[in-house]
């Protein structure tokens, strides 16, 4: 008989909660990998840049498997049927894996769950993506958090080096299994293509870190880590990184806390993944939902330069720096008052490091309607942000050579205008509750 560990959103083999208690279970342990069909189906787009980053984190973890002896065994398909292969190939004790807090991910693990027990085989699942999850911080009163403040000075005083330790996977490496390396299926095989595309490393600079206040909010600076795809899909492990925060930067590990956040909210009130607003009330608001301004955004046509670059670099990178994630999204919001779901998906389906709880957390944050939100009354002004954040214009100059000349588009629509509209449609329906 043989443990198995079900790789899914944590792809390494340090420090990792679910790996680690697999490896010392007594088994011999194989680690596994589905290629979810129910996940991939939804991708439209077959060079899609999250799916080759997965590819490239299962080859670094074929790859070293095989430097001892072992393999990694990855398979294509809808998981139910996939587990039922496995169970017919091996003679299965034990099986672990790693807690994911999203409803469908929830839905799947409790399904897989009940299968294994039905025929006898163990199934233990690890918190291993975050710090604290679940009811590990709640209120005085026994109820989640739904504010940062209160919620990350309990976080703080929660912690302590128990929580922050790495798992010492290396010390039990020998226990995984012996084989001959089980084929890694190319990305053609699963129906997507390469992308090319560069991701960015996983290197720490402590400086970076250490200088993270000053720098944070300008978008022309390299001045944020860019390790959210690395979270993202667990190539990094958090408790390492809380570990810098802690020893650095109180305000890069407050980062890090909104992500714990955001994981907690999506956790305690799942009516948020059903396109629901945080906050009811806020789903009466008519919306203009205009189309052809809506494909402006999302090409960075808007007239609106900050706007633009930030779409515009989305589009090219599938990355976006943090300030112009608030910017763009607040102007599709409050601007052109299109519905904040729009903007969400198109988030969800650009960004290499979309996670939905950060995701909608971030977009509920900018139409207010989210749990501790920008109040609805606050409206960012594109033109106010870019003194501030890009005053040399040097990010907007970056994605936007033809600022100057005739071929840049005027502006979509008047600000002054765009902000009393927009209050108007709050009011409105705020007025109705
Ligand atoms: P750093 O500034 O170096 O922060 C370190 C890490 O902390 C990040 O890698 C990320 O994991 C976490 N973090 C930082 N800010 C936040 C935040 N506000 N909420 C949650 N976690 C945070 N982040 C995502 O990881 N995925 C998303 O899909 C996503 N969508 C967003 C949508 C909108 C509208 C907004 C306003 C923000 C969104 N964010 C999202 C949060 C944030 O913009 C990114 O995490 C950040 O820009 C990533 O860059 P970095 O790794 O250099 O971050």
């Amino acid at each position: 008989k043989i443990a198995i560990f079900w790789y899914r959103r944590d792809l390494r083999l340090d420090d990792n909660a679910g790996l680690y208690h697999a490896l010392k279970s007594g088994y011999k342990v194989l680690p596994i990998f589905i290629f979810d069909t129910n996940i991939l189906d939804m991708l439209e787009n077959k060079k899609d840049q999250r799916v080759e980053f997965i590819h490239q984190a299962l080859d670094d973890i074929q790859t070293k498997l095989v430097a001892f002896g072992s393999s990694l065994f990855v398979k294509y398909g809808n998981p139910t049927d996939i587990w039922q292969k496995i169970f017919s190939e091996f003679d299965i004790a034990e099986v672990y894996t790693n807690h994911d807090y999203e409803k469908y991910a929830i839905e799947r693990d409790q399904a897989i769950g009940a299968m294994l027990n039905a025929k006898g085989i163990a199934f233990y699942t690890f918190k291993d993506q975050v710090i604290f999850e679940k009811k590990e911080i709640l209120s005085g009163a026994g109820t989640p958090y739904t504010v940062f403040t209160p919620y990350s000075r309990k976080w703080k005083e929660t912690l302590n080096d128990f929580y922050l330790k790495s798992y010492p996977n290396e010390a039990y490496f020998h226990n995984f299994i012996k084989t001959n390396p089980y084929p890694l299926p190319a990305l053609e095989d699963i129906g997507f293509e390469l992308t090319g595309f560069q991701f960015p490393k996983k290197d720490i600079s402590e400086q970076l870190i250490h200088n993270y206040d000053e720098v944070r909010d300008f978008p022309s600076i390299l001045g944020t880590s860019r390790l959210s795809v690395h979270l993202r899909f667990g190539t990094i492990s958090v408790r390492k990184l809380a570990q810098v925060g802690v020893k650095l930067n109180e305000k890069w590990l407050n980062e890090l806390i909104w992500r714990d956040f955001y994981m907690n909210i999506l956790f305690h009130f799942p009516h948020i993944s059903e396109g629901k607003s945080f906050r009811k009330e806020y789903d009466n608001i008519i919306w203009r939902n205009n189309e052809i301004e809506f494909g402006k955004w999302c090409e960075g046509k808007t007239g609106y330069p900050i706007v633009d670059a930030g779409m515009r670099e989305l589009n090219a990178t599938g990355f976006m720096h943090n300030r112009v994630r608030m910017i763009t999204a607040s102007f599709l919001i409050k601007h052109l008052l299109i519905d904040w779901r729009w903007g969400e998906a198109y988030f969800a389906e650009k960004l290499i490091d979309f996670d939905f709880s950060a995701n909608n957390g971030g977009w509920q944050w900018a139409s207010s309607s989210g749990c501790d939100a920008a109040p609805y009354f606050r409206i960012f002004n594109p033109t106010a942000q870019t003194q501030k954040f890009d005053p040399e214009l040097k990010y907007i100059k970056k994605w936007i050579p033809e600022l100057n000349s005739f071929d840049y588009p005027k502006p979509i629509v008047d600000h002054a205008f765009a902000r009393e509209r927009v209050l108007n449609a709050y009011k409105k329906a705020l007025e109705k509750k």
